[in-house]
């Protein structure tokens, strides 16, 4: 094994982090979760760390605190085999939904390694209800990488079996870059790119906002860019790290309260958008499956010992 599990946390059918070491004697973090009251034949989510910390460092983001390195494609699929071998040794896995995301510690862009591992996942495992999911947020210089994803998609997640996802946060330009504070594709760039990645068949491709006051989202601004038919909305709550809590970023979606976003939400769907708001588990957040919070948390232990 190219990493060793060091220690888990969590509770076993809601999210559980399991923190490993490196050959490097880095850590890095990766989630097993559950939907509440789904078994695992109906969905699995793998959350899987591409890099030792992140150096893009945006505002909101424990991950984002130091940056120490790509993973590499072996030290990326051990997070999965440690995962799955624990569940299905005979890597038969009969879920619907087994998603994997890598979106735990670092920006998936920026490591060709992601690609890599979506090329070899479908023959690693006998899993007909794969959905690996990228989430990105479009960072300049990588249209290398876009292109490879788009030709990976196509050969071997047609038909719904992949999602593609853009964090952006925010339709303030300005904001946008404070709070990622590297050089990004623009509203126009992504879209350009969606019009080629979506086909018929796909899943529509998500933008995902970490919705945050005084960081506005304006349904507008979005239909000027986006195609309704190709990309939906995803609205979710800024989760609680310490980054956040830092930079004084609130959340303005109220996790106990969803209706607190209705305005929002309908006037999207008034201009055609899919809109999920996604709340998540509070108890998920408890447990810290949260970007890279406790890698930084226990990194911060070692450093003052
Ligand atoms: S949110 Fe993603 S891109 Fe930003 S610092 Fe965290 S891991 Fe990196």
């Amino acid at each position: 094994m190219s990493i060793e599990v060091i220690q888990n946390y969590g509770k076993e059918n809601i999210a559980t982090v399991f923190i490993a070491r490196t050959k490097s004697g880095k850590l890095i973090e990766f989630v097993e979760s559950f939907q509440p009251n789904l078994p695992i034949e109906k969905k699995w989510v793998l959350v899987l760390s591409v890099m030792h910390g992140c150096p893009v460092k945006c505002l909101m983001c424990d991950a984002g605190q130091q940056f120490g390195g790509n993973l590499s494609k072996e030290e990326i699929l051990a997070q999965v085999d440690h995962i799955v071998s624990r569940r299905f040794p005979d890597r038969k896995i009969p879920t619907d939904k087994f998603k994997v995301q890598f979106t735990r510690m670092g920006e998936p862009a920026y490591n060709n390694a992601v690609l890599d591992v979506l090329e070899e996942l479908p023959a690693q495992y006998n899993a007909p209800g794969l959905i690996p999911s990228v989430s990105t947020i479009a960072p300049e210089g990588r249209d290398d990488f876009f292109a490879r994803l788009l030709e990976i998609k196509n050969k071997y997640y047609k038909h719904g079996k992949f999602q593609m996802q853009f964090s952006i946060h925010t339709t303030d330009f300005e904001k946008r870059d404070k709070l990622i504070p590297i050089k990004k594709w623009s509203f126009e760039q992504i879209s350009e790119y969606g019009e080629k990645f979506f086909v018929e068949g796909d899943r529509k491709i998500t933008l995902n906002f970490a919705l945050m006051k005084d960081y506005p989202v304006e349904p507008k601004v979005i239909d000027e860019y986006f195609d309704s038919n190709k990309f939906l909305v995803k609205i979710t709550p800024l989760n609680p790290t310490k980054k956040a809590t830092d930079n004084n970023l609130i959340s303005a979606l109220d996790s106990e309260n969803e209706n607190s976003i209705d305005k929002l939400v309908e006037d999207l769907r008034s201009l055609g958008f899919d809109v999920i708001v996604s709340i998540g588990e509070l108890e998920e957040n408890q447990i810290g499956s949260n970007c890279g919070q406790f890698v930084t948390a226990i990194t911060k232990i070692q450093d003052v010992q």
